[in-house]
């Protein structure tokens, strides 16, 4: 516990560490900033140095009792509110965030070691970006009318669910956030977010900004282990619905709990996601597309990154080595340096996991596995969880680097002849989030868009989730679509039918 009186800064402020300080120690529970019942805490690390940077608050059932009970009070005024004015103040809140952008990316590259230029700022100005879309969507929450009978108006109309409960992950924290929060609020529910234990302060600063403007107990946040403080949210019986992204295998739990309460869930959860490259594609873009497309800026810790990459023959080779060559000219180093395009893997634990993946790929027989890019130099970073960008070669399909979702900077590349045959490899996976197809000929392009197993599928792009196009996944990959105005109706919202009889 940290015996020091509670202040965050009021105007925004570029001094990342002193901001993480003042967040240590805090839930945000109806409106304001109070400790953990129990008063535990548990330390968070900035990833590129492994020094302790800020302690989170340690929650528990009690915790979550606490924020679902204010979040219940404020839901019944906050739905009766127009939800026009609702959109209003949840565009407001975008308008404050953007304000503070340069801050919120500070801070998320200090505790995720995500580097500032090319990952931290983007994903703070996403979050703008979402809560603006959701913003202007408040009057678009309509009903139907449904004929039914002379003298009788049967029409539909949308009600909100009540609390939801919203799990989160440390590797877009503040963006996945955003896409749950922002039509949550806006379709009349309220909210108990739970953070990553890995990245808790960013988004509570998000929490607390918002809370300068909307209602106290719309809009809360617990810090906590996923056992202890995301098990009894999904369990809360007022937590009405519940919105999880992280793992399959914690999807499966959160989604039985669901069932026994028959509550809804959405779920976005793991990838393998394939990128299909053909000879006749634009090969200048499509190695540069390779790299956003395995999102190695992010050091690879994407649900969609294109793990595994499926290049026809005649070019397979040249392929590889534009691609290595280009990995290798990215600068690893400093998230907070503005010359730095790779930071860092988020944690120790998931430092190990990668790492043992790449060691069992270096270690198969037929299979090469190129490192690129260096390590940075600087005496600082030594103790910084760097790992190079992996491109692999060589590997069976049947590989566990090729049907598990690795979570790290490593790609598999494979060689094709044959269309049919690289559309099951692709499919063949027990994922189905994303796919991209790299080709100038549209009829082979369509058809693969149409036959790919994925919940979004891009012909020669590979952009991140954007606020206004449905995403989310098949098979393994998750249950139920965000970011885009169905996704509001759909998910956060149930319809009522009212029927008058007027004879
Ligand atoms: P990762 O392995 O990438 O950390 P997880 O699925 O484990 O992904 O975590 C995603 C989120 O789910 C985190 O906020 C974590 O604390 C939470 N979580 C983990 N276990 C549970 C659980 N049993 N019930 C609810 N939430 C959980
Ligand atoms: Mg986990």
């Amino acid at each position: 516990m940290l015996d020091r009186p509670h202040q965050t800064p009021e105007a925004p402020t570029r001094d990342e560490r002193a901001l993480s300080r003042a967040l240590s120690g805090q839930h945000f529970i109806g409106g304001r900033f109070v400790p953990a019942r129990s008063g535990k805490t548990f330390a968070v690390h900035n990833p590129a140095t492994g020094e302790k940077v800020a302690e989170a608050a340690e929650g528990d059932a009690a915790d979550v009792d606490a924020a679902v009970t204010n979040a219940a009070t404020a839901q019944k005024a906050w739905a009766r509110m127009p939800s026009r004015k609702r959109g209003a103040l949840v565009a407001q809140c975008a308008g404050l965030i953007r304000a503070h952008v340069e801050e919120l990316a500070r801070l998320i590259a200090l505790e995720t070691g995500k580097a500032l230029r090319t990952e931290s700022r983007v994903e703070a100005n996403t979050v703008a970006d979402i809560l603006e879309f959701y913003g202007g969507l408040g009057s678009e929450l309509k009903g139907e009318s449904v004929p039914f009978a002379p003298d009788v108006l049967s029409v539909t109309v949308r009600e909100p669910l009540g609390v939801v409960g919203a799990i989160i992950p440390w590797n877009v924290p503040m963006l996945l956030m955003a896409l749950k929060i922002a039509p949550a609020l806006v379709a009349g529910n309220t909210v108990v977010v739970k953070s990553a234990e890995e990245a808790p302060l960013t988004v509570l600063r998000i929490c607390e900004l918002m809370g300068r403007i909307l209602p106290a107990g719309c809009f809360n946040m617990l810090s906590g282990f996923g056992p202890e403080c995301g098990a009894p949210l999904v369990s809360h019986p007022k937590v009405r619905k519940i919105t999880f992204t992280g793992s399959a295998e914690v999807g499966r739990i959160v989604s039985k709990t669901a069932a026994d309460k028959l509550i809804p869930v959405t779920l976005e959860l793991g990838g393998k996601s394939p990128m299909i490259v053909f000879a006749d594609c634009d090969f200048a873009k499509t190695v540069a597309g390779a790299i956003t497309s395995m999102r190695f800026t992010r050091q690879g810790q994407s649900c969609t990154a294109a793990s595994r990459i499926y290049v026809e023959r005649p070019i397979f080779d040249a392929f590889v080595a534009a691609l290595a060559e280009k990995v290798d000219a990215m600068v690893m180093g400093d998230p907070l340096d503005e010359k730095t395009d790779i930071g860092t893997i988020i944690s120790r634990e998931q430092f190990d996991k990668v790492q043992r993946y790449i060691d069992e790929g270096l270690a198969t027989a037929g299979a090469t596995g190129r490192a690129c890019s260096a390590m940075p130099a600087d005496p600082a970073l030594k103790k910084g969880l760097f790992i190079c960008p992996h491109i692999f070669t060589g590997l069976g399909h049947d590989s566990r680097l090729v049907q598990e979702e690795i979570f790290g900077p490593v790609t598999c590349v494979f060689p094709f002849d044959d269309a049919e045959a690289v559309l099951q490899a692709a499919n063949d996976s027990e994922y189905g989030l994303a796919a991209s197809v790299w080709t100038n000929n549209l009829r082979v392009a369509m058809a693969f868009a149409h036959r790919l197993e994925a919940g979004l599928v891009q012909i020669n792009q590979n952009l991140v989730v954007q606020a206004n196009l449905s995403y989310g996944g098949v098979k393994s990959s998750g249950l139920g679509k965000e970011a885009s105005l169905e996704a509001m109706l759909e998910h956060f919202m149930h319809k009522k039918t009212i029927m008058v009889n007027y004879q």
